[in-house]
């Protein structure tokens, strides 16, 4: 079952040996990616490819909507990984525009257990509430929730424990924020990037 993908896999795997005949035995040794992705799981936004990195670079969480939950084990076990085992420089915050996680938020509709994981954002709605309502077409206003989301993300992450004591360490690891679109394959960096605690 599945034949085209283990062939994909085999094809892919020959022409990395190809380019560079110790490539797996290295990676076997050791993983040191100098960088944390925390991205959303839409198939579109493929964390690796969009930024051109080999396995063993990045070092990558995703979830729907890209969010950085205090209270989620799966993120904080990946954070705390990447903070004090990886020791990674950076951690990436990326969020889309078109996330229908984004939409899904917001739109009233009822789907399930996804409507308590995306409850965070619907706070930052209603935080941003004067802003987002000045903006009358709905996709640009769903596009700023993108953005405004991936800064709250930024801010959970910045204040986490096992950041905040790496920062109190000395441990160089700055925290960014950025929106790929999909409709150019570009990422924006909204300019958010916190680099050291904050008194
Ligand atoms: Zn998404």
């Amino acid at each position: 079952m599945l034949d085209h993908l283990k062939a994909k896999n085999r094809a892919w795997a020959a022409r990395k040996v190809a380019a560079d005949a110790g490539f797996f035995k290295r990676l076997e040794g050791q993983q040191a990616p100098e960088y944390l992705w925390i991205g959303c799981s839409d198939s579109r936004v493929p964390a690796n490819e969009i930024v051109d990195l080999d396995p063993g670079e990045l070092f990558v969480h995703r979830n729907v909507a890209n969010l950085a939950p205090p209270q989620d084990a799966n993120y904080l076990s990946v954070l705390q990984f990447a903070v004090d085992v990886i020791k990674v420089k950076h951690i990436i915050v990326v969020g889309h525009y078109g996330c229908g996680g984004i939409a899904a938020a917001v739109d009233g509709r009822r789907r399930g257990l996804v409507d308590h994981w995306l409850h965070p954002i619907r706070e930052v709605f209603s935080t941003n509430r004067d802003e987002l309502e000045k903006i009358g077409n709905q996709r640009a206003r769903l596009d700023r929730l993108c953005e405004l989301n991936v800064m709250r993300q930024v801010e959970n992450v910045s204040s986490d424990v096992f950041v905040q004591d790496a920062w109190a360490r000395g441990q160089d690891l700055s925290v960014h924020g950025w929106v790929y679109s999909l409709g150019s394959g570009l990422v924006t960096d909204l300019n958010v990037t916190i680099t050291a605690a904050v008194k």
